[in-house]
């Protein structure tokens, strides 16, 4: 079975790792109530709208 004949260099192995780190974060939407940017389908914490709806929290917890 073929075998690396080195040993892959911290600079190779982290180049390689890179382009897979950007997808690390979730992406941002803007919230076209307030345009601030928020979580894509979440109540917007800035102005507590959702769908054009103000969102009333029910429970602390989810808050
Ligand atoms: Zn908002």
């Amino acid at each position: 079975m073929a075998v690396p004949k080195r040993k892959t260099s911290k600079a190779k192995r982290d180049s390689r790792r890179a382009p897979n780190m950007k997808k690390a974060l979730p992406g941002l939407s803007i919230c076209p109530q307030c345009h601030e940017p928020k979580l894509p389908h979440r109540v917007c914490p800035n102005c507590n709208y959702y769908d054009g709806k103000e969102i009333v929290a029910d429970n602390a917890a989810e808050a």
